[in-house]
């Protein structure tokens, strides 16, 4: 006998390119009313099964009865709450995703499989009494196992947490489980309180007006620009804000732009407070992932501190959002579902009616610009928070200097009165490797990659040739591939050669240099790091990773060693960028109570822009820069999508681009620009052919009207299914 119940129409949101739901009946033995949407259901999905989202339920499908097919089952836990499907559907209709694929994004690996985690989750452990009195030296033969345990009789109650396990740098989960076996350390509940485990520092009155500003939006939604300084104190306010919204048994998220910035401000939370948190990030395995996942959705975490993806952490009890460092660039997703992960959290804030707090020391335009029309509330940090005084900057005439290598001869001056009193360095370079390209002194031929428009970079310590884009490689060449000479040369420097030089000039100084090639294994940044804090090296040299959030207390001279490629880049957000960067560089300097200096090495001093933001500051830089974006209606005074195409013939994507501009011209309306198509700046990546059609328009509504006709039209364009092309809403990259 056949149900009635039974030929609901299941509307299924499956991980596709496609821009639909997917139809089924329910499954023939499930209870709808144990269904709502946020569910996971198996379905068949052309000759295989899948997993997908319930979306919604109906009574009459479009699909014709007699190929409707039938889901086979429905997973009973882990449903996504309401809020969250709520917010991704949101996020699909903005960033103009199939929803499918933005669920899949939001959710955990192991979720989006149809896999269920054990509840039983175990966060805690405690050394029994036999671990208590163990003497540490009977372990001797095990090393690992010594150091847990040494660990465990140190800390407070000899009690550590997941996350504090999680923050040391070797496999500590064999080494755990044997220290169980032998009954040494037992699980155990914690017994957690909203207390304070350290005092807090007393807050200066700038600290103590923001955070009373935030205090009185708790429990309604706000928006609030945490402008601050480096070293302002800008993390004490977050830390206060927390604390009240914890007071109330409320959860936090915090999201942090990189990994590598997540260790010490999960340390800096660890010590301050006495709750349950996790951390949320890409080091994490699938079952961490799918376990903080349910611990934020319990409730059971109270903080919960991640990176991009942990904008789509479910949150049992929301009180307060955190963004910090919002301006980063790593926010913004590139490839697949390009999302802007501040950009949703503000969203979320306010569909959960809660306070967000943007955080940075150099806020992007975009929200500078609304705090100037009244969206955001400014909370202004203009001092140091400690004792530090503000570094002081000059910059470097690189031009007509006798230069040692990429260093100039004040530069090194000032280097060696620094080592002198026994003070640290930290040197910018803004590429690894040894140079950025291999070059004919006779003819003038560069080393390319094949698949790339792109130079090929030297690499000396593992002697080859690497591409950055595509992660080719290749031996050294020894003669020029157009004339055969053997006079090549390198062109330009990166860490490798700066290390090198720096070891000739200074033969008797520690270097440490921090690039994506030496923090390869899990735990070396942070070693490198200590090695910097504990005083056991005197010149730190190294990227973008060292810009950041570090707390490097006598570190007193910071230079950036060329500050002019971002100078005159094609991409309008070039200088933005640029400034940030000499800013949070800045910031590195003289964190303790010793005086930092900064010195930037440039061909362009006059550069009107840098003078500005050497004389006066972050602040009339980004003012100056707003005025010029205003004139040149760029964004935030216009809003822009980016049709990108790629293909591995040269011509298809451009003939693509030309039927999707066709396409839209009928659609757009009179404030609404079609610009292109062009070959993208880099033309060729990792051997694809790639051209771009940007979409501008005056207001935001425009533009999404525009789009949501168009997108769906795409794919019917013929050449649609012979070339790979994705949508980018407010593209940050233009490459
Ligand atoms: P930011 O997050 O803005 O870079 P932090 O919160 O990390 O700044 O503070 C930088 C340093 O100044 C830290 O060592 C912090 O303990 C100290 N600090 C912050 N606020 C105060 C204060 N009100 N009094 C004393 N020290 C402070
Ligand atoms: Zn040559
Ligand atoms: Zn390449």
């Amino acid at each position: 006998m056949k149900s009635t119940l039974n030929d609901t129409i299941l509307r299924i949101a499956v991980a596709t390119p496609l821009y639909c739901l997917f139809d089924y009946l329910a499954p023939i033995d499930v209870d709808i009313s144990n269904l709502s949407p946020g569910s996971r259901i198996e379905i068949p999905f052309g000759k295989s099964k899948r997993f997908g989202v319930l979306i919604e339920m109906a009574k009459k499908s479009d699909v014709p009865q007699e190929r409707l097919r039938r889901a086979i089952r429905c997973i009973n836990s882990d449903d996504i709450p309401q809020e969250l499907l709520a917010l991704c559907r949101w996020a699909a209709d903005y960033y103009h995703h199939p929803v499918g694929d933005v669920i899949a994004t939001a959710l955990p690996t192991l979720l989006r499989h149809g896999k269920t985690v054990s509840d039983a989750t175990v966060n805690h452990w405690s050394l029994t009494q036999v671990g208590q009195e163990c003497d540490t030296e009977s372990l001797a033969r095990a090393p690992r196992q010594q150091t847990l345990l040494q660990q465990f009789q140190r800390a407070t109650h000899f009690m550590l947490s997941r996350a504090e396990l999680q923050a040391s740098d070797f496999a500590w989960q064999p080494s755990l489980k044997t220290l169980i076996d032998k009954q040494l350390v037992q699980p155990c509940e914690p017994n957690l309180s909203a207390e304070v485990k350290t005092s807090s520092v007393e807050l200066n009155d700038d600290q103590q007006t923001a955070t009373e500003k935030i205090q009185q939006k708790l429990g309604s939604f706000s928006c609030f620009l945490l402008e601050g300084v480096t070293g302002s104190g800008k993390t004490e306010v977050y830390f206060e804000a927390m604390q009240m919204v914890l007071n109330e048994n409320k959860q936090c998220l915090v999201l942090v732009p990189e990994i590598g910035l997540t260790p010490q401000l999960t340390q800096r939370i660890e010590k301050r407070f006495n709750q349950n948190f996790v951390a949320y990030h890409s080091g994490l395995n699938d079952s961490e992932r799918a376990r903080a996942w349910q611990d934020a959705a319990s409730g059971k975490a109270k903080i919960i501190i991640g990176t991009r993806s942990a904008v789509f952490l479910p949150l049992a009890n929301p009180g307060l959002v955190i963004v910090d460092e919002e301006h980063d660039l790593s926010f913004k997703q590139q490839d697949g579902f390009r999302y802007h992960a501040r950009d949703i959290a503000i969203r979320r804030a306010q569909q959960l009616n809660i306070p967000i707090v943007l955080g940075s020391a150099t806020p992007s335009i975009e929200s500078s610009e609304n705090v100037r029309n009244m969206r955001y509330h400014c909370l202004h940090l203009p001092k140091r928070g400690g004792k530090a005084n503000p570094p002081t900057v000059g910059l470097v005439d690189m031009r007509r200097q006798a230069l040692k290598g990429a260093l100039s001869p004040l530069l090194i001056a000032h280097m060696e009165r620094t080592l002198e009193k026994g003070e640290q360095i930290l040197l910018f370079v803004n590429r690894r490797g040894y140079a950025p390209a291999l070059f004919c002194h006779d003819c003038g031929w560069i080393a390319k990659c094949q698949r790339c428009d792109a130079n090929m970079t030297v690499h000396h310590t593992k002697h080859c040739l690497r591409c950055h884009h595509c992660g080719g490689q290749r031996a050294l060449d020894k003669h020029c591939g157009d004339c055969q000479s053997t006079e090549i040369t390198t062109l330009g420097f990166g860490t490798e050669q700066i290390e090198d030089t720096l070891t000739k000039l200074f033969p008797y100084q520690r270097i440490v240099r921090i690039d994506r090639d030496t923090t390869q294994q899990k735990g070396s940044m942070n070693k490198l790091l200590n090695q910097v804090e504990e005083g056991q090296a005197d010149i730190l040299i190294g990227t973008q990773m060292i810009a950041k959030g570090h707390h490097l207390p006598n570190i007193t001279l910071a230079a950036i060693l060329n500050a002019d490629q971002g100078l005159f880049a094609t991409d309008f957000r070039a200088l933005e960028h640029l400034a940030q960067l000499i800013v949070q560089v800045t910031g590195r300097a003289g964190r303790g109570d010793k005086a930092g200096h900064v010195l930037i090495q440039t061909h362009y001093p006059d550069h009107p822009l840098l003078q500005t933001l050497i004389n006066d500051g972050y602040r009339a830089f980004s003012e100056r820069l707003t005025t010029e974006r205003r004139a040149a209606e760029l964004p935030p005074f216009s809003h822009m999508a980016l049709l990108r195409a790629e293909a591995v013939d040269e011509a298809s994507p451009m003939q693509f681009l030309q039927s999707a501009k066709e396409q839209a011209e009928p659609l757009a309306m009179d404030n609404t620009f079609l610009l292109g198509p062009i070959p993208a700046p880099m033309t060729k990546r990792a051997g694809r052919f790639r051209a771009q059609l940007l979409i501008q328009a005056s207001d935001r509504r425009s533009l999404h009207a525009l789009l949501y006709q168009w997108v769906r039209q795409l794919s019917s364009i013929k050449l649609a299914r012979k070339v790979r092309w994705s949508i980018d809403i407010d593209p940050m990259d233009m490459n």
